[in-house]
């Protein structure tokens, strides 16, 4: 389109002003041609003009002179000459006798390529016989000056003459020329919108090789819409499509993200609890105790396993026992803090991570969910099951001690076997191990 716009003004130095210099200079060549054909024959005209002129002049005056001659009347002669000459047309007169001998001369004659008299010779009879001989010297000045006057009259009409041509073949240029290529060119620049499409059509004036070119370009615009069109429908569908495919592929993306956390859940999640179970266990119980350890803080584990529980499932069968897990995990879950983890490291076993907790707190927390589970009272099928849990725990980085996080687990699951030996429902802490604990009492 700006492409377009530049190309189209072409009226600076356009087609009008060549044509119209072709013009000029072809009816300037025209006219000097014409003008000089003109002017050779008029001058071809005026010689004859001049001979004619000159021989009829001669005769007569050679007729008038022929009495004068024989009676050798030299002063008519003289006066004759006199007076022809005196007319100015003719420039110089002599008679001779039958013998050569001059017998009246009057004007100047005047001889060579710059003379402007053209000489007649005549001889003098009388009766047929000769008996003298008369010259006359006819003067062109006068037909000189008629011819330049007539020169400059062809010249002026020839130049009239081409200013109207010129005119004429302007005016038919701008009108037959000039103006269909006008109307097509701001068409062609301003007809085409920002999508390619052209929006005007050249308006078909003239049934000449114009309107034949704007039918053409007209024809070749309306398939030109109509490819573009097609194009751009085949460029919507592929759009849609691919918008929709997008949607798809989100969805889809959408869909296995959350099929990829619930299966990171499931993999770390205990499937009968829901707590975390003991993979994910052991990636926290590193990450933890490694980061307490770098920021000098204590933490502490808490592993529990409930007592005999073999006889609950003996008792109340499987399904009871797997209820029991289940209350038992929800109750627990709902008494520790919330920065604290509650796991379940396998069968009727648990573990808790006490973060920033030293022995006494871990201690404290420990005894706390004992008295829990020893008070609450278990359903199952109707039945009211009453249990009770062994407790292990183990601290580390107390007084800047860090032991490596497994070998804490291995302290604290020691400290459950003494808990268990020393007759069950009861704390233990690793550090403990050794001394007698009354049974329910806190050690510190
Ligand atoms: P103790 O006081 O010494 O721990 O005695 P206990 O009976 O609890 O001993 P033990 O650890 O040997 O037995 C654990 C039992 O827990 C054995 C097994 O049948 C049962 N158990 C383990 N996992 C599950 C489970 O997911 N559901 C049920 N219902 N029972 C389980
Ligand atoms: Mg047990
Ligand atoms: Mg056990």
């Amino acid at each position: 389109m700006d492409q377009a716009k530049q190309i189209s003004p072409i009226f600076g130095f356009g087609i009008r002003q060549k044509l119209l210099l072709i013009l000029l200079i072809v009816l300037l060549s025209a006219l000097t041609v014409s003008g000089w054909m003109a002017l050779e024959h008029e001058k071809v005209n005026t010689l004859q003009e001049i001979n004619q002129r000159g021989s009829d002049i001669s005769r007569f005056v050679a007729k008038s002179l022929s009495f004068s001659v024989i009676g050798y009347d030299y002063h008519t002669i003289q006066l004759l000459l006199d007076e022809i000459t005196s007319s100015g047309e003719i420039g110089y007169a002599r008679v001779m006798n039958q013998k050569g001998n001059v017998m009246g001369e009057a004007g100047v004659r005047e001889s060579g390529y710059f003379s402007s008299l053209v000489l007649f010779s005549q001889d003098i009879k009388l009766d047929d016989d000769v008996v003298g001989k008369l010259e006359l010297g006819l003067s062109t000045a006068n037909t000189i000056k008629r011819l330049e006057q007539k020169k400059y009259a062809i010249l002026k009409r020839e130049a009239i003459i081409v200013l109207l041509i010129a005119l004429g073949e302007f005016i038919a240029l701008s009108i037959f020329i000039i103006r269909p290529v006008r109307i097509m060119a701001k068409t062609l620049a301003d007809g085409v919108d920002e999508n390619g499409h052209i929006t005007d059509m050249i308006p078909v004036v003239s049934r000449d090789e114009f309107g034949q070119l704007a039918e053409s370009f007209n024809y070749l615009g309306t398939r030109l819409n109509e490819a573009n069109e097609k194009l751009q429908a085949k460029i919507d569908l592929a759009d849609r499509k691919l918008l929709e495919t997008n949607q798809q592929l989100r969805a889809q993306s959408e869909e296995l993200r959350i099929m990829s956390d619930n299966f990171k859940k499931l993999a770390r999640t205990d499937a009968l609890t829901s707590l975390c179970n003991r993979r994910h266990f052991e990636d926290l119980m590193h990450t933890e105790l490694n980061t307490a350890r770098r920021h000098d803080e204590c933490n502490s584990m808490i592993i529990f396993d409930i007592d005999h529980f073999k006889k609950i499932n003996d008792d109340y069968g499987h399904p009871g026992g797997d209820s029991i897990l289940k209350d038992l995990s929800a109750l627990l879950k709902e008494r520790i803090r919330k920065t604290d983890f509650l796991c379940r490291l396998g069968g009727e076993e648990f573990v808790v991570l006490c973060k920033r907790a030293d022995k006494y707190s871990a201690m404290l927390v420990a005894e706390e969910l004992r008295e829990t589970v020893e008070k609450k009272r278990f359903s199952f099928a109707g039945q009211s099951i009453k249990i009770t849990i062994s407790l292990g725990i183990a601290t580390t980085g107390q007084s800047g001690d860090y032991e490596d996080p497994d070998v804490v687990y291995q302290h604290a699951d020691q400290a459950v076997y003494h808990s268990k030996q020393k007759g069950r429902n009861r704390c233990t802490h690793f550090d403990d191990i050794g001394m007698t604990v009354p049974e329910g009492q806190v050690n510190d």
